[in-house]
């Protein structure tokens, strides 16, 4: 395999992440590195931040790295209830390494709850801040399930993320 050399290939890498999380009652709501209110969370063996975890993995799959659940495994005891935003913070050492920046995101949320769009403002500022790039190239969009399907019930929450990389000269 010949990986491109960022010094001199000015082409614009993107990646795609999906991640899908299990909503509970009780639990704190975590997503894009912002607390939303509500009494369901999403649930997992990190805070369960879906958003984040779905950008981490649009980013190391546009730079050719690897993916979230390579680097920091679910069975590793010192992700339990992990911070999301430490993950944001490695992918974007990792993206910086690999000689790139992230020039665009855009993430689609299908849930029932929480609702998305209110928060809108506050999710893209949070990213944009986390990913190093301006809020204009940042978006999050909030679509339900019409009632089909565990997200349509309001079991889970999927987030998908598309991730734009160019070359950080
Ligand atoms: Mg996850």
């Amino acid at each position: 395999m010949t990986t491109a050399d960022p010094a001199t290939d000015d082409t614009p890498r993107i990646g795609l992440g999906i991640d899908v999380h299990r909503l509970e009652r009780g639990l704190r709501c975590v997503l894009g590195g912002v607390e939303l209110p509500g009494d369901l969370g999403p649930s997992g063996h990190s805070d369960g931040d879906a958003i984040l975890h779905a950008v981490c993995d649009a980013c190391l799959g546009a730079a050719g790295l690897d993916d979230l659940g390579t680097l920091f495994p679910d069975k590793d005891a010192r992700n339990r209830g992990r911070d999301s935003r430490e993950f944001c913070t490695e992918t974007l050492s990792r993206v910086r390494g690999a000689g790139l920046r992230v020039a665009g995101l855009d993430v689609v949320v299908e849930c029932e709850r929480p609702k998305i769009a209110p928060h809108r403002a506050a999710l893209r500022a949070s990213l944009a801040s986390l990913f190093a790039v301006e809020i204009a190239r940042v978006n999050v969009k909030g679509k339900t399930a019409e009632g089909l399907d565990a997200i349509g019930r309001g079991e889970a929450l999927r987030a998908t993320a598309i991730a734009l990389l160019v070359p950080a000269r």
